[in-house]
Order: structure tokens, then sequence, then C-alpha cells
């Protein structure tokens, strides 16, 4: 496995990324909006419905797709690349006015996305932070930058441990933005996690929105049953205000 280039002082951060595309956000309360996904190479967990595995795995070049929703017409950019360079290609490939940080896990490489923030903000660029929501020490360090969090609560049946604490440290400093949690549900989910999840995130703020994100099937991963999700949204509305269960629309159309 290729190491992921860790930054360095301000004018040396680059980071290792795996592509950069446009497409409709798929997931979320964001989902059908256009946006450009900077997915970020490297990632400190391993999902059992994991739809991006090559990207844990740094990589010599990052993909450039210029036809939106498309993996075609590939250009190719060495990496590491820098904020510099990451502005340039946005700029000149994409129209979308939201540009999404995405992996892997993106907060592994806060600093490059603090120093890309910067440079695309002032040309009215909105940011949005995918990310698996456990490293709050990491958001702390780009927060400021970012518009819109979209924070995975990760199931201890889907990633062998037991995430909670870090989980409620960066939902505290996370609502900080606009922000929801979302809970990817599979066939192995079990309905105990799932309550003492919703239980949690109330206890935080029962504001937050939580999504019931219909895992799609995968070498690893079945869907749920659909009377089993209804019942896990009825749960959750015992606790919180808003509980949406959703699937992932790109796949829905066909898009990447
Ligand atoms: S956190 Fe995301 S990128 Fe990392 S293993 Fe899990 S699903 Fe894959």
């Amino acid at each position: 496995m290729m190491p992921v280039v860790k930054s360095g002082p301000a004018d040396l951060i680059k980071a290792n990324l795996r592509e950069i595309m446009e497409s409709v956000q798929g997931e979320g309360l964001l989902m059908g909006s256009r946006q450009v996904f900077v997915r970020l190479s490297g990632c400190n967990l391993n999902c059992s419905y994991c739809d991006t595995p090559e990207s844990r795995e740094a990589s010599a070049v990052c993909k450039i797709y210029p036809q939106a929703g498309r993996r075609l017409n590939v250009r190719e950019e060495a990496n590491p690349v820098s904020p510099a360079r990451l502005s340039a290609i946005i700029q000149r490939y994409f129209a979308s006015r939201w540009v999404s940080f995405t992996g892997g896990e993106p907060l592994l490489q806060a600093d490059y996305i603090k120093e890309s923030a910067a440079l695309l903000k002032p040309y009215g660029y909105r940011l949005f932070l995918e990310t698996n929501g456990t490293l709050p020490g990491a958001l702390a360090e780009c927060l400021a930058g970012i518009d819109y969090i979209s924070m995975d609560w990760k199931l201890p049946s889907a990633v062998g441990a037991d995430y909670s604490p870090a989980h409620e440290q960066f939902l505290s400093l996370a609502l900080q933005k606009p922000c929801y949690v979302k809970m990817v549900i599979s066939q192995d989910s079990k309905e105990g996690e799932i309550g003492d999840a919703f239980k949690r995130i109330a206890a935080i703020s029962s504001d937050t929105p939580v999504i019931l994100q219909i895992a799609t099937p995968g070498p690893f991963c079945q869907s749920p049953d659909m009377d089993r999700m209804l019942t896990w949204q009825g749960l959750g509305l015992q606790f919180l205000k808003e509980v949406r269960v959703l699937p992932q629309l790109h796949h829905l159309l066909g898009l990447t």
C-alpha cells in the first residue's frame, strides 16, 4: 500500500487525491444537488459496506472526469496535488458551485481541506464535508471553512468497534454548522445498536436530522428488510424530530 502523503507548512501542503468528478449528490439532505466531488485517499476504518475500497489506498495519479455523472474522457494529474492546483482544476472543468470533500476519510488531510477552502471560497464555492465522523480533532482544524457536514454514525456491526464516544465529540463540534447524521443500515444491523445511537444523538441535540441510508448490496453486505427499516425509523422518531429513510440516488440513476 502506498502511504498517504502528509502535509507540511502552508506553502507545501499537498494531498493525495483519488479522483475529481462532477455528479449529483446521491445521499443525505443535499441529495440531487450538483456537486464536484474531490475524493481524498486514505481511511482509518474498514466498513463492511464500503463502496470505494480503492480510495483507502494512496494513488500515483489523481483521475479527473470532465463529463458529469460518467467516468469517461479521463485526465490524469500526478499526486500529490496542491490546493492551488485543485482550485484551478475545479474552475477549468466544472460548473458546480458545491465542492464535496469525500473519500476515503477526507479529515485525514484536514490541513489540505483548510487551505483549499481558503482558496475556493472567494470564488463563491460552498464546501461540503462527507466524513466518517471519527476524527473530531481534525474537524476542529478545518471547521471554519466548511459550509455543510454529512457525518456518518458507524454501527459496531459494520466496523467491528464502537466509535460512539468519538462520534459524540464530533457531533457536538459539527453542529456549529448545518449538519446531519447518516447511518448506513444493512441486513446485519442490530436494533440495539441503532437505538443506542438514536439516544446518544438526541442527548446532544434532538434537532439533529438523521438519515437511515439503505445499504446498496455489495460483496460483503445486503440491503435491509424494509419493514425493519420502518420499525427503526419509528424508533428514532421517539427521540429525534427528523429521521428519514433514503437510498443512494446515484445508483438508482445509473450515475457515478
Ligand atoms: S469510512 Fe467510508 S471510505 Fe472508509 S471504509 Fe468506511 S465507507 Fe469506506
